[in-house]
């Protein structure tokens, strides 16, 4: 039997919704300037990124507020080095860096913005670093809460894009070429205790310089792109208006 007071209880609840705000206000508090940044152009569908150009997201769910809630706790406290949160801006049409403030209306298409997580040297070679948090524990809430043990093999292919679009910045603002790249998967089921680096080869500048061109041609479009459907449909903020068919978007796992 609960014995909490109805106050206790008043009390209890006062504090959660404190606590969700003091969320909402971190997550919320990172507002991007009108460029594109790294993340637009890492996934597959750049309808949903044109979309983010031309029209009002859908409000964040609960779950995503407190995804990237422990997100920026971790970036803010996990340095791997002296080079950490580095920000680039960079026509990538020239080839030349450009001041994010100078980019506008009439540019904003041929330019890329992004931050690398952590730039290291190791051996005589430049190493981009970018910390993933995950979780080894999935929930079945349709099944009363249970829980399914998962592992990583291997790492997500937008995650990999976005490291290769960090080298195509840096080349272009540092004149320096990374040629590795690491992914450090951080599992929050276990209080991030066992870290799992993935470390991969970056793709040749001009194979990164090919792919981001097509991707900036498509957002710079004036019709929507193609749909791209895949599991990513799950937690797209335009589902509602691109109204992709259900049966084809894949179980998110
Ligand atoms: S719902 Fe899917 S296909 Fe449509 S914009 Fe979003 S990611 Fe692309």
């Amino acid at each position: 039997m609960d014995t909490t007071s109805l106050e206790d209880r008043r009390l209890g609840e006062e504090v959660i919704r404190r606590f969700k705000e003091a969320q909402k206000r971190v997550v919320t508090q990172d507002k991007r300037s009108n460029t594109v940044h790294a993340s637009h152009i890492t996934g597959d569908c750049m309808r949903r990124t044109w979309y983010d150009f031309r029209e009002k997201p859908e409000s964040l769910s609960v779950e995503s507020i407190a995804n990237f809630y422990v997100g920026q706790i971790l970036h803010k406290n996990a340095s791997l080095g002296k080079k950490n949160e580095v920000h680039y801006s960079a026509n990538i049409r020239t080839m030349k860096p450009i001041p994010t403030k100078e980019i506008n209306d009439i540019n904003r298409f041929d330019c890329v913005t992004g931050t690398a997580d952590d730039l290291i040297e190791f051996e005589g070679n430049l190493i981009i670093a970018d910390k993933k948090t995950w979780s080894s524990l999935k929930i079945n809430y349709r099944d009363g809460g249970s829980y399914e043990k998962r592992e990583k093999t291997e790492p997500d292919s937008n995650y990999i894009t976005q490291l290769n679009i960090y080298k195509l910045l840096i080349y272009i603002c540092d004149g320096v070429e990374a040629k590795k790249g690491v992914l450090l998967y951080l599992d929050k089921a276990t209080s991030f205790k066992d870290p799992l680096p993935f470390v991969f080869d970056l793709k040749p500048i001009d194979e990164i310089r090919s792919i981001v061109t097509d991707k900036l041609n498509l957002i710079r479009q004036h019709i929507e792109p193609d749909r791209v459907i895949t599991k990513y449909c799950n937690y797209c903020p335009h589902k509602k208006i691109c109204d992709p068919p259900k049966e084809l978007i894949p179980r998110w796992s």
